[in-house]
């Protein structure tokens, strides 16, 4: 990105007509050049055959159109997953994750450099924060990843790579706006998910956008006190203010909840744990999805964090088990770290 040309991938169409018409081009230009840019996937104005030669220029003056460079891609065979590195304007890493899971692909996605929650089981937490992504650069990791893989390869896209997107709350929105817009036929609104460590403000304010978008909280503990402890931010936003805010946004969006519970051996685990959940899901419409911990030892960490285990893999399957008989919907799969959350959850690139 250059500071004196816009960034055209964070525009909403509506965005874009507007600025067309300022250099006196027509409206349907607008609508031309995203078609391009969402639908065939060109980036490069020169390549854009159906418009003028002087309005390709003229894009070319005054629009970016790089957000991001990839920089390296890594296939893990255990878990089929691939990683996109990518690097921003200011030299800055993020990473991008792709999870094919029977039919599905789905695309893990970053909202900020960086995450500022210090979660005590989380890598990238522990790497500090550095900046919110800009519209353009969350959209992009959609655009260089379909280009890469075929854009009808990518079904559902998920929030849940480094960062908070309800932190990053203009830029979360914004995206999901080109994502969901009616000319980009990207990725339904069903199938894409913001996943969030638990704002309630922001979660009522996504509930009155309208968008609509599924909804997932990293709960990971139904008491208080131990969530504090894993999550610090608990304590400014405790779990019953986030829960009155879901209640909110499901009576709006006619949906169900996400759980997202990442099983720490010893700490939320047990049978009292059982029960919090039991009691939790049987009052609101929700389902759980269960994530084996992935060690973060590789980031080196202290204190709490570096004292944290998974749970041993019988347990885990006993605990969806006995929550399963209680007729509660359970996803877990089987290898270890081949689930969507875990897989973006050990996100962490090493020079931010
Ligand atoms: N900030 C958002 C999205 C990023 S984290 C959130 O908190 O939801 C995405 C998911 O990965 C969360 O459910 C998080 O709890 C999980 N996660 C993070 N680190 C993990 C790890 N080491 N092992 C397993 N799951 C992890």
């Amino acid at each position: 990105m250059n500071d004196k040309k816009i960034e055209i991938k964070g525009l909403s169409l509506e965005e874009l007509r507007v600025l067309f018409l300022e250099i006196d081009e027509q409206k349907f230009r607008a609508d031309q050049v995203y078609n391009w840019m969402y639908n065939n996937l060109v980036f490069d104005p020169a390549e854009m055959l159906n418009l003028s030669k002087s309005l390709r220029e003229k894009l070319d003056a005054r629009f970016s159109f790089t957000s991001l460079t990839k920089v390296d891609e890594q296939y893990s065979s255990s878990t089929d997953t691939k990683k996109f590195l990518f690097k921003t304007f200011d030299n800055r890493k993020i990473e991008s994750v792709l999870i094919p899971d029977k039919e599905r692909n789905t695309l893990c996605i970053s909202t900020q450099v960086g995450c500022p929650l210090d979660c005590k089981f989380c890598a990238t937490g522990l790497m500090g924060y550095k900046r919110n992504l800009t519209p353009g650069e969350i959209v992009d990791q959609y655009l260089l990843v379909a280009k890469e893989v075929g854009k009808d390869t990518i079904t559902n896209i998920v929030y849940m790579g480094m960062g908070e997107p309800l932190l990053n709350f203009k830029g979360t929105v914004r995206s999901l706006e080109i994502f969901t817009s009616e000319m980009n036929k990207a990725v339904s609104k069903h199938r894409i998910t913001v996943s969030t460590a638990g704002i309630p403000p922001k979660i009522r304010e996504l509930a009155d956008t309208n968008l609509r978008v599924k909804l997932a909280l990293s709960l990971h503990s139904c008491f208080e006190d131990i969530r504090s402890k894993i999550m610090p931010i608990n304590e400014k936003y405790s779990l019953a203010d986030n829960l009155d805010a879901i209640k909110y946004y499901l009576a709006k969006t006619k949906s169900r909840i996400t759980f997202e519970y990442t099983m720490l051996d010893g700490i939320n685990d047990r049978d009292e744990d059982l029960k919090g959940l039991v009691r939790l899901c049987s009052s609101m419409p929700s389902k759980i999805n269960i994530i084996p911990f992935n060690s973060i030892k590789h980031m080196d960490p202290d204190g709490f964090s570096g004292q944290l285990e998974s749970t041993p893999h019988e347990r885990i399957r006993e605990f969806a088990d006995k929550l399963r008989s209680k007729n509660i919907t359970v996803m877990l799969r089987d290898t270890q770290g081949d689930d969507i959350a875990a897989a973006c959850g050990q996100l962490a690139v090493k020079a931010l």
